[in-house]
């Protein structure tokens, strides 16, 4: 089995009439980017940053984040490096900001919320990731974003930033990309707007599940709920793919789902361009792919889009394909 999984590492993601996806890599450190090459990730789709602000008394300080920035850039050989701003906050607190304790800590304050609020915590990481882009592709990618003013917001520190940077002659790349998590219902309906603001989406299926459902992701009592097949997430994730190719940016995913080989089909037939998960899932999810077509993964498409629960749908996708 090992030997065929590092055959497959050098496979390409194509079905069986050669439609393409990119497999790339959830990370959480700098260290992990070689490990996810060895299984054949085409680069990391999500660097979760906030694993360099835990463990620590104070905020990794700009030149710390450009280090570790710069490796995993580097490491990814000339594919694309997506970082994610810092996710703090919700199920991830940081006792040095001094976060009061929230009754709804997931619907509180966290995330881009803090960043936007608290610029001495976001500017150093935003010109680490602009610093570190020049080594190679990078993206930036935004949690929990809920309206068009938060990406403008962040547009404009993005500019003060480089001014900043330029006076004080430290060099920095002008080609890093800037995307969202699509892990908000409020994201996903606004994909129209959000498009023409940014690069790419990339959709954070652990949290849209949760939000949208109104499910808690890690309360035992409500998991039977907690289903990536439920078709109110299903027309959300439609609606976001089809936002992007309307306005020629890329998309993707990010959440567990995209690590559920049924889900990769009918993720390509809905016209997604890339998907990120954790490494040791990228054999599986590739053999899938090459094993089916696109017409197959369409036509499975078109029924589930007709079906009403769930759980009907997991399990007519366990024969479909
Ligand atoms: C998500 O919400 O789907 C996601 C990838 O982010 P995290 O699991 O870190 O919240
Ligand atoms: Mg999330």
């Amino acid at each position: 089995l090992k030997e065929h999984y590092a055959q497959l590492s050098k496979l390409p993601t194509v079905t069986k009439d050669g439609i393409e996806v990119d497999l790339m890599a959830n990370i959480s450190t700098h260290l992990d980017v070689e490990a996810a090459m060895k299984y054949g990730a085409k680069g990391v789709g999500l660097f979760r940053s906030e694993f360099l602000f835990m463990g620590r008394d104070t905020i990794p300080d700009e030149e710390t984040q450009f280090k570790a920035y710069k490796e995993a850039i580097e490491k990814c050989n000339g594919n694309l490096c997506v970082i994610r701003t810092m996710d703090i906050g919700g199920d991830k607190p940081l006792p040095y900001l001094n976060i009061p304790e929230e009754e709804n800590p997931f619907l509180g304050y966290r995330a881009i919320r803090i960043c936007l609020n608290r610029r001495e915590v976001f500017m150093p990481q935003v010109k680490a990731i602009l610093r570190a882009g020049v080594y190679g592709k990078a993206a930036m990618m935004l949690p929990m974003v809920i309206n068009v003013e938060e990406v403008k917001q962040v547009r404009e520190i993005i500019e003060q930033a480089k001014a900043e940077l330029a006076a004080q002659e430290k060099p920095f790349s002008d080609n890093v990309q800037l995307g969202i998590m699509v892990e908000t219902p409020a994201a996903a309906v606004m994909t129209p707007v959000l498009a023409k603001y940014l690069d790419f989406f990339s959709i954070g299926t652990n949290d849209l599940v949760q939000y949208t459902l109104a499910v808690d992701r890690v309360n035992a009592n409500v998991s039977y709920l907690y289903n990536h097949f439920n078709p109110a997430v299903l027309r959300l994730i439609k609606l976001t793919i089809d936002s992007a190719r309307k306005n020629n940016i890329w998309v993707g995913m990010c959440g567990e789902m995209a690590s559920d080989p049924n889900a990769a089909a009918i993720l390509m037939a809905m016209g997604i361009n890339e998907l990120s998960m954790s490494a040791p899932s990228i054999p599986r999810v590739k053999e899938k792919i090459r094993s089916i077509t696109s017409a197959q993964a369409k036509a499975a498409l078109d029924t589930v889009m007709t079906m009403e629960d769930g759980n009907a749908i997991k399990e007519y996708l366990q024969t479909a394909l």
